[in-house]
């Protein structure tokens, strides 16, 4: 890489790769060679993670970081179409039907979106009924650890957690026989 300072024919001032490309127009070469030979690229790209693994996990972080800072919805939405998989369960939601609150409403928690690793009050999409889907009425989003603590919780948590269940049950019955 160097940098002269002189536009390239696109005009970007930027740097140059030793082959005197543009980074920017190097990039762009790089997503049409992609996009035009599919399958080389996958191959190119398998070789390139055998080799990097480091980098390859790295980039994987920083990818999933990305797109759950972007649109932490559309990031909880391909998680629960993967769990759905995996358990055999309809997952019929789109990204709308995801909301997420101020505070989680099992607990009352304020729910926070964490960049890397989820939090104990990271929202966590829910299913009210567990023998329904993700199907839209019967989701929630509910504090990471409501969701995951509820057979281990204090009993005047517990308490407010069942309290707040039965309302959210009612809430999504309701939601659902609309539907
Ligand atoms: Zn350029």
């Amino acid at each position: 890489m160097y940098f002269h300072g002189r536009p390239c024919k696109q005009g970007h001032t930027l740097r140059r790769t030793s082959d005197r490309h543009c980074v920017e127009c190097n990039a762009k070469r790089n997503r049409d060679w992609q996009s035009a030979n599919p399958s080389a690229a996958n191959l190119k790209n398998r070789e390139w993670r055998k080799n990097n693994p480091e980098k390859s996990r790295a980039q994987g972080r920083k990818r999933y970081a990305r797109k759950k800072a972007a649109d932490p919805r559309k990031y909880m939405l391909t998680c629960a179409r993967r769990r759905a998989r995996v358990r055999g369960l309809e997952c019929t939601i789109a990204v709308t039907d995801i909301i997420i609150p101020t505070h989680c409403p099992l607990l009352g928690t304020l729910l926070v979106v964490n960049e890397g690793a989820h939090g104990p009050n990271s929202p966590s999409l829910d299913r009210v009924f567990n023998s329904y889907g993700y199907v839209p009425g019967n989701v929630v989003v509910v504090s990471h650890q409501a969701n995951a603590r509820k057979g281990e919780l204090s009993s005047p948590d517990l308490r407010t957690l069942t309290r707040n269940l039965a309302r959210l049950e009612r809430d999504a019955m309701h939601a659902m026989i609309k539907k």
